[in-house]
């Protein structure tokens, strides 16, 4: 079934279940997604992210601090322990955000190099963040990247030339709900022509909610929204969609 490859479950409003976050992970499963990677932002919050999800065997978590949240003093020592823990199976998220936070730029650009270092040391694939930052991150994946251990651009918004040399250099290129956004008709012509083998499917949950939900919480439980637009963009069933990004993310991370 559906495998939401990026989601930020500590981070969603629960009000609306009555047993709070427990309740949509079970829902949500029974629905069809019967796996998540809860992704990791800070080393300061990632204690109580586990903690929320440790108990269910289908989420997985990764560990990484956000190119919008490096700070000079960041702990890549905490960070490389947080990493190398058995739940932990991606080193994310990471990358360079230069759309929101120009400012930061070479912390941003230390802190991707520190995540490469880490993911070769742990042996676990990356989980990259790029917002307006094509050339830079391209050259830093060349240079300091694992091309075996690889990794995920997540929420892939770039264009064409951008995901070839991403593919080139062993990547998977995740989709979020962006791309059924009326304005992304480019986005979806490059989807198009992407290897089936090398994609993924992703909520980005709360952020991005795909189109019916557009401007609400997202969950990912739409992440099934996601499937559906790549079936149709690759003219295959929603069905067949899922079942090939599920393949892709188990042979990524070597989950069976
Ligand atoms: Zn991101
Ligand atoms: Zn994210």
């Amino acid at each position: 079934m559906f495998i939401d490859s990026h989601c930020h479950l500590d981070k969603l409003n629960v009000q609306h279940y009555a047993s709070g976050l427990d309740e949509l992970i079970t829902t949500t499963y029974a629905a069809g997604v019967t796996e998540m990677l809860c992704i990791g932002v800070d080393t300061e919050q990632f204690p109580v992210m586990l903690k929320q999800v440790e108990a269910y065997d289908f989420i997985h978590v990764s560990a990484g601090i956000h190119p919008l949240g490096v700070k000079t003093a960041s702990d890549f020592a905490l960070l490389a322990q947080q990493a190398d823990l058995k739940k932990v199976i991606a080193v994310g998220e990471t990358g360079l955000d230069y759309h929101y936070a120009p400012a930061t730029k070479e912390a941003q650009v230390a802190s991707f190099v520190q995540h490469m270092q880490i993911a070769d040391q742990v042996k676990k694939p990356l989980i990259v963040h790029s917002r307006e930052a094509r050339q830079d991150t391209i050259n830093l994946l060349q240079a300091h990247a694992n091309q075996e251990v690889g990794g995920i651009i997540h929420c892939f918004t770039e264009d064409q030339a951008m995901a070839d040399k991403c593919l080139d250099l062993g990547f998977y290129i995740s989709i979020s709900g962006i791309a059924t956004f009326r304005n992304a008709e480019a986005l979806r012509q490059i989807i198009k022509r992407l290897p089936l083998d090398r994609i993924l499917i992703e909520t980005d949950a709360p952020y991005l909610a795909p189109v019916p939900y557009r401007g609400r919480q997202n969950e990912p439980l739409y992440v099934s929204y996601v499937a559906q637009l790549v079936a149709d963009l690759k003219g295959i069933s929603a069905a067949r969609a899922a079942e090939i990004t599920s393949e892709n993310f188990h042979r990524l991370f070597n989950l069976s």
